[in-house]
């Protein structure tokens, strides 16, 4: 089997869009994304009038309230996505994190065509996706999830469907894998 790596030899950050089409140019038979987790939870301080605790807040480049979060050392396992529709709110916390690194990229606006991750009307656009692919993605991803409790001893979460940018823009079989919490030190060690 050839593999092909988007990060070859340097660890330099590859545009979503980009680590699709070099899945599609190569014309890959599979696509696997691997990644590593991290869990947060919210920074919390007294209100000054209330006196009660409140999580802590600021204002993001966007101009958004959001909450201060410290790295959360409780949570492990590992889960496999595959690409799938669950754009209900509350649903989309793994979809939106992932595809928040687009917010990295220089230009992003432009080659995403106006799609924000942290929008949930954004997700619109995938929302006609159908795939040849779907059912050797989910069995690909349940053998993993499998052989990960089997025969790595990791805590097995399941296969979830998210609206993953990566994963909707290849044309092949196509999983991303989170493969433990960095943020938990048992599995960081592992
Ligand atoms: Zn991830």
């Amino acid at each position: 089997m050839e593999k092909l790596f988007t990060r070859a030899k340097t660890d330099v950050f590859v545009e979503l869009e980009d680590r699709a089409q070099i899945a599609n140019k190569a014309k890959a038979d599979l696509f696997i994304s691997i990644h590593c987790n991290a869990a947060g939870k919210p920074v919390l301080i007294k209100d000054a009038k209330t006196g009660k605790k409140r999580p802590k807040m600021y204002k993001n480049k966007k101009g958004k309230m959001v909450v201060v979060e410290t790295t959360n050392p409780v949570p492990f396992g590992t889960e496999t996505y595959v690409m799938g529709l669950k754009n209900e709110e509350g649903k989309m916390r793994v979809a939106t994190r992932e595809n928040s690194a687009i917010l990295y990229e220089d230009n992003y606006e432009k080659k995403y065509g106006g799609f924000d991750p942290e929008s949930l009307e954004s997700y619109i656009i995938m929302s006609n996706y159908t795939s040849a692919y779907v059912i050797q993605s989910a069995s690909l991803a349940m053998k993993i999830q499998e052989e990960y409790a089997r025969k790595a001893g990791r805590i097995d979460k399941g296969v979830h469907r998210q609206s993953i940018w990566v994963l909707w823009r290849t044309s092949m079989p196509s999983i991303l894998t989170e493969i433990g919490y960095l943020t938990n030190p048992l599995e960081e060690t592992f």
